[in-house]
């Protein structure tokens, strides 16, 4: 802990030229690597968007939801934060202009600003600062990421909050790092700097003189670029940083560190006395068996925002990093649902070693979610079902095994005559009515959301992967599955593998009979680390290693 009074240093990260560019991968890897140096780092992200959280947002828009244990709804980045440090992040480290307003204006309605005009300086930067103050004191060191690009209008308020911290507290409690891009024109056959140039200008104009550039660039920045970077945008030749595009972004924290970054945040930071040498043997260990895999297996992923990956992120991750902790390239094959709606899980599914479907809302695609469970139930193929993918999986079984017919979700049929997935207010009335849905409740924050704990069942599967009885997994959902289908369908053989601490909700169901098929209500994927993996995802993996060998592995082997 770090002494009171202590003022948490601050590296303020902004984004310029094009957005995409990986400031959050670039914030993570050097806190990564400040970690790696014995300091107590944190994270923390500002969004400029108006939206209090991007929980109501469209994965297409904006990616992943990713969960925190307090169950904020926040930002992706904030899950390369907590892959890359060992950190549990919450809420306050995700910040947005609808939530400042938020508070500011809750507020000024109870009078808390004493007849004063509120306005955005100061009232909504030092909002800012004290959401900054919030969630970073206690650290030795804390990375804020400013999302968009400098020069939108909606960035502005956290700028000039950053701008103020630096002139308050000075340049060793404050530094700025901009993330630029450095395109390469093939035309000329040239590193363009002009852009380069043009976004510190852009950020100078308001105040802000960066201490660091990180360039991106398809190749690595040459001496003449970074001597004529350096000189026009008056920071020193060795604080201009190239980062270029990498195969792998587990390699970045030692792509920086070789830079010399972190020695430029430390020494100016003040932090020399606290920061032993970089440790970064358990990243090269991560690099290492991702380069030398034993084995290699093709996972199908059954969604329906396929073409947008990053709706997917955290799914992505942890099944690679299933694979990393055993030597295994994984393959991703992002599905679309109702690609196996049109040709068949048979045709769509052909040739993979597991079929892993996610979390989703509605029912566009649900029924391709419900063939592909289908599917790798009756072809004995891995299944891993998440959210979604549990009530797709709960559907499929009650409708096919169970003999359950138009068993359905109450998401998609309200009128299904087996709602084995519904709403708790749907299917705990007295009356045994399937209640109607509320249409004009808001649809932000009303999920059961966040860390729950919950019990395994021994001698199951999941208790075997997981290792111990009681285990806390992040949630996101509105849907459950209906406790008047539990005996019917365990009599049909469903395992229920896991339930809420007060035994009330199902959160874990497995087929015995089957090589490998698990489905969670949870989402695990929040919670698995390329250093560490995640039980399911690595036992996942290794099924479908052995479903590729035919049943039996011939080689083992451990990152
Ligand atoms: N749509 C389902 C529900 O609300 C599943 C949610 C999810 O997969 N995250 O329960």
């Amino acid at each position: 802990m770090t002494s009171p009074g202590y003022v948490t240093p601050l590296v303020f990260v902004t984004g310029g030229v094009v957005s995409s560019l990986g400031k959050g991968i670039a914030a993570a890897s050097l806190a990564a690597i400040l970690e790696a140096r014995g300091l107590r780092v944190t994270l923390m992200k500002l969004d400029p968007y108006i939206n209090v959280d991007p929980g109501t947002m469209s994965p297409f828009q904006h990616g992943e939801v990713y969960v925190t244990d307090d169950g904020a709804e926040t930002d992706l980045d904030l899950g390369h934060y907590e892959r890359f440090i060992n950190v549990r992040l919450s809420g306050k480290n995700s910040i947005t202009t609808g939530k400042i307003y938020e508070s500011v204006i809750r507020k000024e309605r109870r009078g808390d600003y004493l007849g004063a005009t509120v306005q955005v300086i100061p009232h909504i930067t030092d909002e800012i600062k004290r959401c900054i103050d919030a969630a970073t004191q206690g650290f030795d060191v804390a990375l804020v990421e400013i999302g968009g690009t400098v020069g939108d209008i909606e960035s502005l308020p956290f700028l000039e909050a950053i701008r103020q911290i630096r002139a308050e507290r000075g340049p060793d409690k404050a530094m700025f790092m901009h993330l630029t891009l450095v395109p390469f024109i093939a035309a000329a056959g040239e590193l363009k700097t002009k852009p380069t140039q043009h976004s510190v200008k852009e950020l100078r104009s308001i105040g802000i003189q960066p201490d660091i550039l990180v360039c991106r660039s398809e190749q690595p920045l040459p001496d003449g670029e970074r001597r004529k970077i350096a000189l026009f945008t008056n920071v020193s030749e060795k604080a201009v940083i190239s980062a270029v595009d990498l195969d792998n972004i587990h390699k970045l924290p030692m792509w920086l560190h070789a830079q010399g970054l972190d020695a430029l945040v430390v020494e100016r930071l003040g932090l020399a006395d606290k920061a032993a040498p970089a440790d970064l043997s358990e990243w090269l260990a991560v690099v290492d068996a991702s380069e030398h895999p034993i084995d290699e297996v093709d996972i199908a992923v059954v969604g329906k925002y396929v073409d947008h990956k990053d709706a997917y992120k955290s799914v992505g991750e942890a099944l690679r990093h299933g694979g990393i902790r055993q030597r295994t390239r994984v393959n991703l094959r992002w599905i679309e649902s109702q690609d196996i709606e049109r040709d068949g899980a048979g045709r769509v599914l052909a040739g993979v070693h597991g079929v892993l479907v996610p979390g989703g809302f509605g029912d566009r695609g649900f029924e391709g979610k419900v063939l592909a469970a289908q599917y790798a139930r009756e072809q004995g193929i891995p299944y891993f079902g998440i959210c979604y993918g549990m009530q797709a999986a709960v559907v499929d079984f009650a409708r096919h095994v169970a003999g359950l017919e138009g068993a359905n979700s109450t998401e998609n049929d309200r009128q299904t005559p087996h709602p084995v997935i519904g709403l708790i207010t749907e299917w705990r009335t007295s009356s045994g009515e399937v209640e109607r849905r509320d249409e004009k409740s808001d649809l932000g924050g009303t999920m059961r959301l966040g860390l729950q704990e919950q019990r395994i069942k021994p001698g199951t599967r999941a208790r075997e992967l997981y290792g111990k009885d009681v285990v806390g997994e992040r949630h996101r959902h509105r849907y459950e599955f209906n406790n008047r289908y539990r005996t019917q369908l365990e009599d049909a053989g469903l395992v229920i593998s896991a339930k809420s601490m007060d035994d009330l909700l199902v959160e874990m169901v497995e087929l015995p009979d089957h090589p490998w098929f698990i489905a969670c209500q949870a989402h695990p994927e929040f919670l698995s680390t390329p250093r560490t993996g995640h039980p399911l995802f690595v036992g996942f993996v290794r099924a479908a290693r052995e479903h590729k060998a035919g049943g039996k592995l011939l080689k083992e082997a451990k990152a």
